[in-house]
């Protein structure tokens, strides 16, 4: 390929305009477009068109980085069949996300250990990454210790203006923070903030009524619950523990088969002993 211009002087330009993506494809664009005699603006428009999209794509990695999902857990693998109480198709309308994102509004799963919370919350949150929407996958404690410290050193509300740049904070195991091991009421101070504008999706093997475990004193278990649940959609969850209910079936069908089960005949038993989270 023959340029009658400085290329070297180009790529340096195109450096200083940081257009990485432009300065890495245009020999190959501006080959295909001799060849193939484009208008200019047609080369123009396609080195444009190349830069966006490889701006939209690094920007969704760095915010996958950031978003700390849990690895592997997607809606793909997610089976809707084990959890009849919820429709895929709600699912999908919340992985859009304007509804609900925009206005604040949150998303309580709520169920027996086992039962997929963790696993489809981590899985909405990485549709909702796909389509730009910023996402923290937390679990509550780290959380809460995350934000003790920073109230130790009088920055508390520094931190959850710092957690303010996520549409999406999925705190997991919420219930599971106890008041004896943590002093809760940084929690409190989060759902207030986020209250109406920033959302929530939060899950927790204990129904709201134990709640009251998590914060300093029944007021303010009242208080964080009512902001929660006031714009809210709440998953109940209550299965048979997925991974129970697959070994069972791994059992019944001989060593060899394949794992997946058959059909889901036992959904909605209490919670046993046995179920672990
Ligand atoms: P929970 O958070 O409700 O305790 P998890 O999401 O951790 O449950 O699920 C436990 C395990 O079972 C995980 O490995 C998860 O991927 C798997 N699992 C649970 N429910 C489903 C499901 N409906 N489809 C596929 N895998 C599931
Ligand atoms: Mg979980």
């Amino acid at each position: 390929m023959s340029h009658d211009f400085d290329a070297t002087r180009l790529s340096l330009l195109l450096n200083d305009l940081r257009l990485p993506a432009v300065k890495q494809i245009w020999p190959a664009f501006a080959e295909r477009a001799d060849k193939e005699g484009w208008p200019a603006a047609r080369l123009i428009m396609a080195l444009a068109e190349h830069e966006i999209a490889e701006r939209d794509r690094r920007r969704i990695e760095r915010h996958l980085k950031e978003a700390r999902l849990l690895p592997g857990k997607t809606l793909e693998t997610f089976d809707f069949d084990a959890v009849p109480m919820i429709s895929k198709a709600q699912v999908s309308a919340l992985c859009a996300g304007d509804g609900w994102l925009r206005n604040g509004a949150n998303l309580i799963m709520v169920g027996t250990p086992g039962g997929g919370k963790s696993h489809l919350s981590s899985a909405i949150g990485l549709s909702l990454l796909d389509k730009g929407w910023k996402v923290l996958f937390t679990r509550t404690s780290d959380l809460v210790q995350r934000l003790q410290v920073a109230r130790r050193e009088l920055a508390l509300e520094a931190a959850i203006n710092r957690l303010n740049r996520f549409d999406l904070l999925i705190l997991d195991d919420f219930a599971y923070v106890t008041k004896d091991q943590a002093e809760t009421s940084v929690l409190f101070e989060l759902i207030s903030a986020r209250y109406e504008c920033r959302s929530l999706l939060l899950t927790a093997n204990q129904p709201f009524g134990d709640w009251n475990k998590v914060f300093p004193d029944p007021a303010m278990t009242l208080a964080a619950v009512d902001r929660l649940v006031h714009h809210s959609t709440i998953f109940e969850m209550n299965v048979e523990s997925y991974r129970r209910r697959t070994a069972m079936q791994r059992k019944q069908q001989g060593p060899g088969r394949p794992a997946r089960y058959a059909t889901p005949n036992n959904v909605g038993m209490p919670a046993t002993p046995e179920n672990e989270s």
